[in-house]
């Protein structure tokens, strides 16, 4: 199990680099393409669409008394349009009066009709989330690379200073090297 975490770990910078850069290509696309993909379900549908650098989730559910269409089972089935002729976005369908801010909105409405839920998210900012976890892990991957340089060349791993002539502690931060901090006292007799 805790190896099972542990290659999780290690692997979420790779995926979350390989899904920023499918968001990107998603990004471009959107701007060309409107694409939708629908879940319906006997009493709710749901939208996931891409449109104009906007990614919209939507979910809407019928009340008791609106059920015409009886759909047994889940149903899923998606569609895409070209930009250049379909005037409706994501934030045409927003249900209240509400405009997004930013590009972001989350709306609930309640009607006798049912109910209605719509989320917009700029895909920008999607890809910004997804390069965090390989951006730092690009980051811790320097630092080591540095601290070993600088080690290897009797420098301090943490601050670089020249700790030749001091190579216990560093005089300039106190940093113990790590080899020598772990290395246990030689036995006696
Ligand atoms: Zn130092």
């Amino acid at each position: 199990m805790k190896r099972a975490i542990r290659i999780l770990i290690n692997a979420t910078p790779t995926v979350s680099l390989a899904l920023a850069v499918v968001t990107v290509f998603l990004w471009r696309l959107s701007y060309h393409q409107l694409r939708r993909t629908y879940c319906q379900t006997p009493r709710s549908t749901y939208v996931a669409s891409i449109s104009r650098g906007e990614f919209s989730l939507e979910g809407h559910r019928s009340s008791v008394f609106s059920r015409v269409t009886l759909v047994s089972g889940v149903r899923w089935w998606s569609e895409s349009h070209h930009a250049r002729y379909v005037s409706d976005d994501a934030a045409s369908r927003i249900p209240s009066d509400r405009a997004p801010v930013a590009g972001f909105y989350f709306g609930r409405s309640i009607g006798t009709e049912g109910s209605s839920t719509v989320i917009l998210i700029p895909i920008w900012f999607v890809v910004a989330l997804l390069a965090v976890p390989p951006a730092l892990a690009f980051r811790r991957d320097a630092r080591r690379r540095r601290g070993v340089r600088r080690a290897a060349t009797g420098h301090c791993a943490q601050c670089g200073y020249d700790c030749r002539a001091t190579p216990d502690r560093c005089p300039e931060c106190g940093a113990v090297p790590i080899a020598k901090d772990a290395r246990l006292p030689e036995p006696r007799g």
